[in-house]
């Protein structure tokens, strides 16, 4: 390949940051991958080394514990940590960037103070709750609400579902900090009103409500329903303004969705250097099986869709601003290419590898179950449509932009 710009890595510090990523990858990752997923364990362990390498706090200032870094460098860690381990990274991406990003940007000074110390570290695992039981894509119609007291204090109830790291054991100990999204009123055209609360653990009434097991992939990150019963949450824990919290939601779910579709090349370009070992090493009729058209398209295509999400995704992150909203056009689209293709390269690979690629060991498998999970989780493929289309009706000059 020729030198130059790379837009995956458009600077030194980039550069560096994916080494050190992959490396701890090649060295810890990879060997605990397969038992975490057949075991459906969470390693909290490992999760807190994450913490030592700075990379919960990859966005958030040094004041607070963390190292600064910008889009480019969350799709970075992303797709490393997706390479070897989806899983894993999903719980990664629930803490660092659905948590411990959205209190960064949206949080008081004495909430970023008091809080984000802990979760850079790791010592505090958190998570986000947007989804209910009965409201996933519909999110705005939600019924988890809070009433403020007359001491200034709020009164939380409802339930959030499928929660990564929800719950962080085996048991049932809910995480130590969660930015729970609630229902506090309508505006004058009968729209609702969202405001974000952090509950801690301790706070009474808010537990784990079930631990959701025998997901068809993601298996390495728990997932959970947490309840809130009458959870009275202090004025200092509400995230800005009362109602204001729709534009916090939406910043969130850009950068959501930009590390979502990073994970798709990580899992992409696993599965790609997979297949194309595999096609050289393996002989059928007594030729590579390389050399038959059928398996040159499965790898051929592959690469195409390869190069291409990795181009839109990090072109999409070198213009994403942490601190603004409004690209969702490019962070739905990126999402939307890259999970499915994700998904078919991982598909093409277990057809490459016959028989082998149906078992764990060749690790192809558990890919294409965990890639799933992108098409659903921060927005399903039917939503990113709805939104993009809507988008480029309201505003068709990106196309020629
Ligand atoms: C493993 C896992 C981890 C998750 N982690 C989290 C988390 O940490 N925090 C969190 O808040 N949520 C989390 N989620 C929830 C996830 O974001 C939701 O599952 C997702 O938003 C879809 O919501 P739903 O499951 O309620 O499906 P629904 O919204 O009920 O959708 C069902 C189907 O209807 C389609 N549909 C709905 N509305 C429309 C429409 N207007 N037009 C066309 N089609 C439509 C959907 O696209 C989908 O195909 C997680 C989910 C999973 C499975």
């Amino acid at each position: 390949m020729s030198a130059g710009f790379d837009i995956a890595n458009p600077t030194e510090e980039h550069r560096m940051l994916r080494d050190m990523v992959r490396n701890f990858v090649l060295e810890e990752v990879e060997p605990q991958a397969l038992e975490h997923d057949r075991l459906e364990r969470f390693n909290s362990d490992l999760f807190r080394k994450l913490g030592a390498l700075g990379l919960h706090g990859i966005t958030i200032d040094e004041a607070y514990g963390g190292v600064g870094m910008d889009a480019t460098a969350v799709a970075i860690v992303n797709e490393e940590l997706s390479y070897s381990d989806p899983g894993f990274c999903l719980a990664y991406l629930a803490h660092a960037q659905l948590m411990v990003n959205n209190l960064a940007f949206n949080g008081s000074e004495d909430q970023k103070a008091r809080i984000l110390p802990f979760v850079c570290s790791g010592q505090w695992i958190g998570c986000m709750g947007m989804s209910e039981p009965g409201y996933g894509t519909d999110v705005l119609g939600m019924s988890t609400s809070a009433i403020r007291q007359g001491d200034g204090s709020w009164l939380l109830n409802g339930r959030k579902m499928w929660i990564t790291n929800g719950v962080i054991d085996d048991g049932d100990t809910p995480a130590d900090v969660c930015m729970v999204y609630a229902k506090t009123g309508e505006d004058a055209n009968g729209r609702s009103q969202i405001t974000t609360f952090i509950v801690e653990r301790g706070m009474e009434g808010y537990s784990v409500g079930q631990k959701i097991v025998d997901k068809l992939g993601m298996r390495a990150s728990n997932t959970a329903e947490l309840v809130f019963d009458d959870v009275r949450v202090p004025v200092e824990n509400v995230v800005g303004l009362p109602g204001d919290s729709m534009i916090h939601m939406m910043r969130n779910l850009e950068i959501e969705r930009i590390a979502l579709a990073a994970m798709a090349v990580g899992i992409s370009r696993r599965c790609l250097s997979i297949m194309n070992r595999y096609a050289s090493d393996r002989e059928a009729f007594g030729r590579r099986i390389r050399e038959f058209g059928q398996i040159q398209r499965h790898i051929a295509e592959s690469w195409a869709e390869y190069r291409a999400m990795r181009a839109y995704v990090y072109d999409t992150a070198l213009r994403t601003r942490l601190s603004e909203s409004g690209n969702r056009l490019d962070s739905d689209g990126v999402k939307l290419y890259s999970t499915t293709a994700a998904k078919n390269i991982a598909d093409r690979a277990i057809q490459v590898l016959g028989g082998y690629g149906y078992v764990g060991e060749y690790v192809v498998e558990r890919l294409w179950r965990d890639s799933k999970l992108l098409e659903i989780g921060g927005g399903t493929l039917e939503s990113h449509q709805k939104n993009i289309a809507r988008d480029l009706g309201r505003d068709s000059s990106p196309i020629n932009g």
